[in-house]
């Protein structure tokens, strides 16, 4: 797995929504990249963020697809050289 299919799986894997064979792909990948590793931690802190304060449906759509926009936006142009493991 590489870090532009972590941002393609991210939603589903926050979800709940992923395979567990994708689950496991996503966990190791991240566990060695720490690009991934960062946008996945934030990503999840954020989301705490909302449900700590009573949003127990998670983000608003909005901020949810600004979000995920920002994270694909901070994944385009890098390169998946420190990923190839
Ligand atoms: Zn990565």
């Amino acid at each position: 797995m590489k870090c532009a299919d972590v941002v393609k799986y991210l939603s589903d894997y926050l979800d709940g929504n992923l395979s567990d064979e994708l689950v496991a792909e996503a966990r190791a990948h991240v566990a060695t990249c720490k690009n991934c590793h960062v946008v996945l931690d934030s990503t999840q802190r954020t989301i705490l963020l909302y449900r700590e304060r009573g949003r127990t449906a998670g983000l608003p759509p909005k901020r949810h697809a600004a979000l995920y926009a920002q994270l694909e936006a901070a994944m385009v142009g890098r390169s998946d050289d420190d990923c190839e493991k």
